[in-house]
């Protein structure tokens, strides 16, 4: 027995045997990637992984110092992941510096208004590298996307057998300083500049650097005159980035920048099924259609979701229904709820139905209005923590009766119409978004 499985013997003695079966029994300890102070296991699938990760970490990293001594950092991983990274690096010439995702591919990325240009991009980079745009750079929020569209054009290149280095900009101001440290810059300057293909994510961590950017300066001229393709990532647009030798963000902007924007409805939806495929969870439309509507923009908030809702269920034995998945996102929802008032759901509502906020919480009778005012006082009971009172005193309206009555009226007609739903579905996406 390893000590990796040692100290998992040890873990199933404090934990119950239900929970040891269900995650702890299939980890695997990797022998070879783990070292003295990191001790790596290999879980079957993403959700169990992160699980594992999150919920049992700790205990294993204990277990670990009271048999060895030695504080380690436990890391969960998906068995896959390494495995399918072995295969793609046995069939390629390559550098050791590329740290592809093999997951992050074109075809789990998911297209949709906001992305479509930047992805389109990728594509065509990745098709054509060197020769269409170049530099590429893409920009925008964070979890849009940008890191994962980077990697697939790696990944497509990688696997025709070309060398690719993926880094962040902090990691490569890290291996510039321990070079010129060890006073082996010329080694840092042949790794970057005889790779095929240079992607830097993160580029705005670069600014106010001066020494790096001098540095890269030079090896950007080197890899565009080799016609050799760059894409660069960062959160805002070349221009904005600020502390950038104007040579630098000049030439950032040679080739073609894109912008990432924030994912609408349609495009959530399209995520969260993928997702779920991916990691094999089935969930009615009807509660995809709700974590798309409640969740950020962030589209990384959709990973975590679905392991959440998967612990909860496994762990209490109960199948995944909308009331449940509205009890386990409560927290979150709530974090959301601070956030919204009655007026600025009020004021999205009226905006999209093109009637004054003044008169939605006036007593105005006319079915625009009475419509209009029905739908705010809907939203604002399903997104807020006002109460029932609150919202009759807000909308004007004699007393909570009448709130539970509109409510009610509401919650018929979004199950009868299925183009009411929609539209409320949309409204609330537009006004959890704009937060
Ligand atoms: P960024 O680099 O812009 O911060 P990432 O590329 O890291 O964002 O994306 C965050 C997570 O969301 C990743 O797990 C990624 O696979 C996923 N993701 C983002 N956009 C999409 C999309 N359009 N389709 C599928 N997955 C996506
Ligand atoms: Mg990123």
């Amino acid at each position: 027995m390893n000590i990796g499985q040692e100290v998992l013997q040890e873990l199933k003695k404090e934990i119950t045997e239900s929970e040891y079966n269900r995650y702890i029994k299939h980890l695997a300890y990797d022998i070879k990637k783990s070292t003295s102070d990191l001790a790596v296991f290999h879980a079957s699938n993403a959700l169990v992984s992160n699980w594992i990760q999150s919920k049992y970490s700790e205990k294993i990293s204990h277990l670990f110092e009271v048999k060895t001594g030695n504080k380690v950092t436990v890391r969960v991983t998906l068995k896959n992941s390494s495995e399918k990274r072995k295969i793609v690096k046995k069939n390629t010439i390559k550098t050791s510096h590329s740290l592809l995702n093999p997951s992050q591919i074109f075809d789990n990325f998911m297209v949709g208004g906001s992305n479509q240009f930047a992805y389109s991009a990728v594509k065509s980079v990745s098709e054509n590298p060197g020769n269409v745009y170049n530099p590429l750079f893409i920009y925008g929020g964070v979890g849009l996307g940008k890191t994962h569209l980077m990697q697939s054009a790696g990944n497509v290149y990688e696997n025709q057998g070309k060398s690719v280095i993926y880094t962040t900009s902090e990691q490569l101001l890290n291996d510039f300083v321990r070079h010129i440290r060890n006073k082996t810059m010329e080694k840092f300057q042949e790794k970057y500049r005889k790779c095929d293909m240079l992607l830097i994510d993160d580029i705005q961590f670069l600014s106010n650097k001066e020494g790096i950017q001098e540095e890269f300066f030079h090896t950007f001229e080197a890899l565009r005159g080799d016609g050799k393709q760059i894409i660069l990532t960062a959160d805002k647009h070349p221009k904005k980035i600020g502390g950038l030798e104007e040579r630098l963000q000049s030439r950032f902007e040679w080739g073609l920048v894109a912008d990432i924007q924030p994912p609408e409805l349609e495009t959530k939806i399209a995520i969260i099924k993928s997702k779920c495929e991916l990691n094999k969870v089935s969930l009615t439309p009807d509660i995809v259609n709700y974590i798309a509507t409640v969740i950020d923009n962030n589209v990384r908030e959709i990973e975590g979701i679905l392991s959440r809702l998967h612990a909860y269920s496994q762990l209490m034995h109960v199948d995944i229904d909308l009331a449940f998945t509205k009890n386990a996102l409560k927290d979150q929802l709530k974090e959301k709820k601070m956030n919204l008032s009655m007026e600025s759901i009020t004021h999205c509502v009226s905006k999209d139905l093109n009637i004054k906020p003044s008169e939605v919480r006036s007593k105005g009778r006319s079915k625009n209005l009475v419509y209009a005012r029905r739908i705010a006082i809907y939203i604002c009971r399903e997104l807020t923590q006002n109460t029932m009172p609150q919202l009759a005193q807000y909308f004007g309206m004699k007393d909570h009766t009448a709130i539970s009555h509109t409510i009610k009226k509401i919650n018929e007609l979004i199950q009868t119409d299925e183009d009411f739903k929609t539209k409320i579905d949309e409204l609330t996406n537009k006004i959890t978004s704009s937060t």
